[in-house]
């Protein structure tokens, strides 16, 4: 979930929370006002009716056959009043409640006030009743309208608060989060500055440059390192190298030393081809090709089989160049792309089973082209697949001669020329390496 989205839900939240919280204590105001007000209005209509008893005597309100009881309502029947006779009342006790009353048949919920007073020696109690529908639907329909009222209100507060986080955290969604997707290769990383009035924002933009500057330089002094020891290196060995040869020349050694300088030299051209390995990877990270050439595919992979048919003749495996013969890259370096195929093909064969085949061939994929190597030979488990391009890899099941280097070429290579790869392999079935090309290098 997008942080933008994050915060405003946390604050429509806290905003629901609050306002459930409002309409609660408002609601329970409300509530004890309309009552107080009743009592109030109630015991108005109490003093008025004693004054008038008093005036005009209780016995104009008792009923003339029953000699004891009063009863009015009004035609609406939201008020009433009763005078009883009482006689174990407690007298000037002045009590309030909430009950339900039948009039002419009909249930009504009423506020009533009870009140026992003394005339001579009898005792009455005067009842004076309010309906209390009017409030109980006053109360639904307050409550109907605050819940509408809070709902709007939270949906344009949470619109509100995405428009604003949305506008707030624009520098790290439109400048910081895109340049980190390109952040696997510091040398085409983005170190503009953004601009922004969160400092914030600005600091840590500067910080992720600060840090991708630091990062592109310890892998420029690592790339210069290794170029400046493998050269090193080659010097000596190839003197050591002619001066074996020298010896071996000379012809005046017993046969147990030839064979101790043969081995010699055997390490010797191993670690040549290592040096030589390291030397080209070096080279390539380093920039120090151009890439200026046209390829025309077809005769490049032709070279490659002229080239290393005599090793898949050994055990018997069929290599066929299937590159249409239009295909041709531009804007590549040429040696580059000879040594990235060459690689593969030899891989295809080095790891292949006798009587197998190896086939290239061109694809079209939207604008880009691939160019797939494809092997029926003993494949890769998938739990190596990710690691068959780190230098000096090689897997334990590989019992052929190599140094491990042949893959991390080939993906500097791709690397340098914006090219990618993919590798679809199953064990004992075979490999596909497709290299992906991309659109301005096809045209
Ligand atoms: P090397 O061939 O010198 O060992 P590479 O870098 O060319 O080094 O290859 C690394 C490893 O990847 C190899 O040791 C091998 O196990 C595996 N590999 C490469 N290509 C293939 C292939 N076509 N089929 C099966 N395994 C392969």
């Amino acid at each position: 979930m997008r942080l933008e989205v994050k915060l405003a839900l946390i604050g429509a939240i806290s905003k629901l929370v609050i306002f459930l919280i409002l309409f609660t204590l408002v609601q329970q105001t409300i509530d004890s006002l309309a009552l107080e007000h009743t009592d109030r209005d109630l015991t108005k209509k109490k003093d008025k009716a004693l004054s008038i008893i008093k005036k005009i005597g209780i016995r104009t309100y008792l009923d003339a056959e029953q000699d004891s009881v009063f009863a009015s309502y009004n035609i609406l029947k939201d008020e009433y009043i009763t005078i009883t006779l009482d006689p174990d009342g407690k007298p000037e006790e002045l009590a309030f409640s909430q009950e339900a009353r039948i009039i002419e048949g009909e249930e009504f919920d009423f506020r009533i006030l009870n009140y026992n007073f003394l005339i001579g020696h009898q005792q009455y109690s005067l009842e004076i009743g309010k309906n209390i529908q009017m409030i109980y639907s006053l109360d639904r329909t307050l409550k109907k309208i605050s819940i509408s009222i809070i709902l709007i209100v939270l949906v344009i507060t949470i619109l509100f608060d995405l428009g604003t986080y949305k506008y707030l955290l624009h520098p790290l969604n439109q400048m910081i989060i895109p340049k980190l997707k390109t952040v696997d290769n510091p040398e085409s990383f983005d170190y503009t500055e953004i601009d922004s009035s969160t400092s914030d924002f600005v600091y840590l933009n500067t910080t992720i440059n600060e840090l991708m500057h630091k990062v592109n330089e310890i892998l420029k002094n690592q790339r210069k390192f290794i170029g400046d020891v493998s050269h090193e290196l080659f010097t000596p060995i190839s003197v050591m190298q002619s001066k074996l040869d020298n010896l071996l020349v000379s012809g005046k050694l017993p046969a147990k030393t030839v064979g101790m300088i043969v081995d010699q030299q055997k390490q010797l051209i191993r670690l040549q081809h290592i040096i030589k390995a390291l030397l080209l990877i070096s080279r390539i990270e380093n920039d120090q090709y151009s890439k200026n050439d046209k390829v025309d595919l077809h005769e490049l992979v032709e070279e490659i089989v002229a080239n290393i048919e005599e090793r898949a003749h050994i055990t018997n495996i069929t290599l066929e160049n299937r590159i249409s013969k239009d295909t041709s890259l531009s804007n590549v370096n040429k040696y580059l792309i000879y040594i990235l195929l060459f690689n593969l093909v030899s891989n295809a064969i080095k790891y292949n089973k006798a009587g197998g085949s190896v086939l290239v061939y061109d694809e079209q994929k939207e604008s880009n082209l691939l160019v797939v190597v494809e092997d029926n030979g003993i494949g890769i488990a998938p739990e190596n697949l990710d690691l068959i391009f780190n230098r000096f890899k090689r897997m334990e099941t590989t019992k052929e001669e190599g140094q491990g280097l042949g893959l991390s070429i080939v993906s500097s290579i791709a690397d340098f020329h914006d090219a990618t790869i993919e590798v679809k392999s199953h064990p004992g079935e075979g490999s596909k390496f497709i290299i992906c090309f991309p659109f301005n290098q096809t045209v």
